[in-house]
């Protein structure tokens, strides 16, 4: 049985710094020792809780629950097809270290996803993304333990259900399952996604049949650095809302009333939305209510000015969304999950 830790201050353990303890906490490297946790007759009853490394967790609070931190470990390439590498991942390596490790073994394919925060057992949970790539597009399956009987389950990508920071984890089975295991596929010849515009200038150069995978690799990584705060030094989690997607009949409403709305076509005919461009439109960038405040160079993100609770960045949230609802007339929705 894994070690029990008990009245555990969770504020080193979510990257807004928001204060919460847990009644319980228990630290799993394998699969058995997540079914000894829920055997166990007294935690076994408990609400549960799954934790990595809290970049898109939002702590309203203290939680009355059993606390189960994802720290299975393990990185190896497991399969070198004739189009493509087979990877595997613990759950509780860090996402960013993946993606340095795959470039150091020559395995490129998910430089577009580094400095993304967090472990390699959330990733497939919201289908993290970021400059053109998400990770269903290099998702091959993964294990979870399911938590209802403690059996062992390997899901490909079509029962994961991805869609736009969307799974099936934070659907029909949200809390269902625990991810103990992931494997990405990386397709062989290596093909640079420069479609970005941050990217772009690398295509520019005339670089294309030449650019390195670590440079652009280093270029995501500048990029993110000079666009999004350090959680070390302002705590956030991220983007807080989704971009939201509508359909046409609205859009072509929405469109009349607001032209200069930065939108972006989808192949189905919807539009999504640019969140953080709708925040800045009512007025929101830089400003604070109390200790929350909207980050001053990306409205998208919601930070911690030192002291803030969940809840003064709640309230934030509902003061925000309600000014784009009465303005756009579009709900926005929040990314991190709710605790
Ligand atoms: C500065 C910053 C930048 C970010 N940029 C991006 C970005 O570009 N793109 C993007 O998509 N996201 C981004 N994020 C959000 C975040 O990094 C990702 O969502 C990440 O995958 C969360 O990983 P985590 O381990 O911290 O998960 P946590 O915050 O610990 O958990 C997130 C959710 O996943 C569940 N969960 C965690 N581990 C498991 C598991 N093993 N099994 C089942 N459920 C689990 C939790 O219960 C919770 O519901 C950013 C966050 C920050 C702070």
């Amino acid at each position: 049985m894994p070690l029990i830790e008990n009245n555990v201050d969770l504020q080193p353990y979510n990257t807004f710094g928001l204060p919460g303890r847990a009644s319980r906490l228990v630290r799993v490297r394998s699969e058995d020792d997540v079914r000894s946790a829920i055997a166990h007759p007294e935690l076994g009853r408990m609400p549960r809780f799954i934790l990595g490394g809290g970049s898109n967790v939002m702590l309203t609070g203290d939680v009355d629950a059993l606390v189960v931190k994802v720290e299975v470990p393990g990185l190896k390439l497991v399969e070198t097809r004739e189009d493509e590498w087979i990877v595997e991942a613990g759950a509780g390596e860090s996402w960013h270290g993946l993606v340095e490790w795959t470039l150091a073994r020559g395995l490129p394919g998910l430089e577009n996803l580094a400095f993304i925060p967090g472990t390699v057992g959330a990733a497939p949970v919201q289908n993290i993304g970021a400059y053109g790539l998400e990770l269903s597009e290099r998702f091959e399956s993964l294990d979870a333990v399911e938590l209802a009987s403690g059996l062992t389950r390997t899901l490909d990508r079509e029962e994961c259900r991805f869609g736009y920071r969307d799974s099936i984890f934070k659907g029909d089975a949200a809390g269902s399952f625990l991810i103990t295991r992931v494997r990405l596929r990386l397709p062989r010849p290596w093909r640079p996604l420069l479609g970005y515009p941050d990217l772009s200038t690398l295509k520019e150069q005339g670089a294309t049949p030449s650019v390195a995978p670590t440079e652009v690799f280093d270029r995501v990584c500048t990029v993110r650095r000079a666009k999004l705060p350090d959680p070390a030094v302002l705590g956030n989690a991220g983007s807080f809302f989704k971009n939201p997607v509508i359909c046409a009949r609205q859009f072509s409403a929405l469109i009349e009333r607001e032209p200069a709305i930065v939108h972006y076509p989808l192949p189905g005919g919807d539009y999504k939305l640019a969140a953080g461009w709708l925040i800045e439109a009512c007025g929101w960038k830089g400003r604070n209510m109390g200790r929350a405040g909207v980050h001053d160079r990306q409205a998208l993100v919601l930070v911690n000015r030192g002291g803030a609770s969940g809840r003064a960045v709640m309230d934030l949230a509902a003061a925000i969304q309600q000014s784009v609802f009465e303005r756009f007339a579009i709900r926005l929705e929040p990314e991190p999950t709710v605790f």
